[in-house]
């Protein structure tokens, strides 16, 4: 594999396939090492010098910014392809159009990639598309994959994914309400959708779309549907996009869509009537872990701005260095640990779906979407303080990578969802627990029997007064 683009190495640079953790090493191909090595370089000398020419190139003004296809895009995504750093996202195990990597392999990569907020368009990694493109490889038909699926592994065009409604609380899919009707051959829909990610961008050509297609069904999970609508079907409306703590996200956006009399052939339906809660879990599991996998690259990204500025011999509050004051150390001391410890457990999680699929990874999953942004959040918190004024400013990346790591805590469920799921599943081994202390009390009365103790406070603070028999 040639390097015609990448720079030498900086001094002190440990390549990233030296720093696998000792845990993951053993399902680590050569191959992916390899690859592994590539898209730190491709990130760190060729993405991130990038970002500040795709922020001018997308210009001023929100008609502008949105309608902006900014060039060095494009320069870098074909570098990338002729380093073969493309679609590494989809896991080898489970789809014939994968480029040969497992979820482990992709997560060591991810991380990387989530270090520069190019890096994963540029290898065509880019959420919503990876799971939209999870979503066509997996449950597609034959026509679906050749209209939509092919473009999308290629670049050339991107989609968006449609669930979340302003009206209703979305968090709960079962709330969903956009309306689904048959009309023989067509389905008619009619709704508003927001927070539809990547719509703003004027390359987005493929809403992937839930709504309520039986209201009657007596099965709750068996009311909705997901199905493909070509941005451009008369009757669908981009109103406006939101903005995120500030930030416009041109041109991908996040756009709040009408639907007015839409028709869709029939053809467009994901596997079928009814059926939109198994195509939406089948596509949020990987989602969530490649969100948690980049990251954990945003916090390794502000720790290093945060070493950094602790150590600029021009900025000496109170005649020393930043990393002369204890409580900075401690604070890096604290970074340090708090990624290395969330990028384990999201290490755990891919090796656990690639040793059985998303469903058996579910508590490992939901593990690390609650961890991971608010660890990221914990770290990017020290770096702006440790950068004072700039920190806050859009003189670093710091302010913007902390407004986007804050939306992880909402993006795909909020952390309460998840986290009530995990204690409800934890709290299902209560019964079991409740009798193991039961019966380990009851060996321990037996065990006192044997050794001829009375039974006894184990403390034996020596505090009792009066004479009744406890
Ligand atoms: C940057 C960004 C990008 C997004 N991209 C997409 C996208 O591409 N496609 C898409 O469909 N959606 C997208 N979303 C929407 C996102 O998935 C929803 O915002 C999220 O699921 C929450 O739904 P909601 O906004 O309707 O909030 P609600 O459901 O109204 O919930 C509001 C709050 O209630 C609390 N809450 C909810 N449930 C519980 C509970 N069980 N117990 C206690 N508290 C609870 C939580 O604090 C929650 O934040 C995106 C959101 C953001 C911010």
């Amino acid at each position: 594999m040639s390097v015609p683009y990448l720079l030498s190495s900086q001094a002190g640079h440990i390549p990233a396939s030296q720093k696998i953790p000792v845990i993951a090493k053993p399902f680590v191909s050569e191959k992916a090492e390899k690859a592994l090595d590539l898209v730190d370089r491709f990130v760190e000398e060729e993405c991130i010098p990038a970002e500040a020419i795709f922020s001018q190139q997308l210009g001023q003004g929100t008609a502008h910014r949105f309608n902006a296809h900014p060039p060095v895009i494009e320069d870098l995504k074909r570098k990338a392809k002729e380093l073969g750093l493309w679609n590494m996202f989809l896991p080898k195990n489970h789809f014939k159009e994968s480029a040969g990597f497992s979820n482990l392999e992709y997560g060591l990569m991810a991380e990387y990639l989530g270090k520069s907020f190019i890096a994963s368009e540029a290898t065509n990694c880019a959420a919503p598309d990876t799971g939209n493109m999870e979503v066509l490889a997996k449950y597609g038909t034959r026509e679906q994959k050749a209209q939509w699926l092919g473009p999308l592994l290629d670049g050339n065009i991107r989609s968006a994914f449609l669930m979340t409604e302003p009206q209703v609380a979305s968090s709960d899919a079962l709330n969903i309400e956009f309306s689904m009707k048959q009309d023989g051959d067509y389905w008619i829909l009619d709704g508003q959708k927001w927070w539809s990610s990547g719509a703003g961008d004027n390359r987005c050509k493929l809403y992937i779309v839930m709504g309520k297609s039986d209201p009657n069904n007596p099965h709750t999970y068996k009311k909705h549907s997901v199905i493909l609508v070509p941005a451009n079907t008369p009757g669908v409306t981009v109103k406006r996009v939101l903005s995120v703590i500030g930030f416009d996200h041109a041109p991908h956006g996040h756009a709040h869509i009408i639907f007015n009399n839409v028709r869709v052939h029939k053809d467009n339906l994901i596997l079928g009537q009814g059926r939109g809660f198994e195509v939406v879990q089948g596509r949020l599991g990987p989602g969530r872990i490649h969100h948690a996998m980049r990251t954990v690259g945003v916090a390794e990204r502000a720790l290093e701005y945060f070493i950094a500025r602790s150590n600029d011999p021009t900025r000496r509050p109170f005649g020393k260095n930043l990393s002369e004051h204890g409580v900075m150390l401690e604070r890096i001391a604290k970074s340090r640990i708090e990624i290395d410890s969330a990028r384990l457990a999201v290490l755990n999680a891919a090796i656990k779906i690639d040793q059985g699929n998303t469903k058996d990874a579910l508590k490992e999953i939901a593990e690390v979407k609650i961890q991971v942004p608010s660890m990221a959040l914990e770290v990017l918190d020290r770096a702006m303080q440790a950068h004072g004024g700039a920190g806050v400013s859009q003189d670093t990346p710091l302010a913007s990578m902390w407004a986007d790591a804050r939306t992880m805590r909402i993006v795909d469920g909020p952390d309460e969802v998840h986290m009530i799921q995990l204690g409800r599943n934890e709290s299902k081994r209560g019964p079991n627990l409740l009798k193991k202390i039961g019966s380990q009390k009851h060996k321990t009365s037996e065990l006192r029997k044997y050794y001829g103790l009375e039974e006894r406070d184990t403390l034996e603070l020596n505090r009792t007064s009066g004479t009744a028999k406890l």
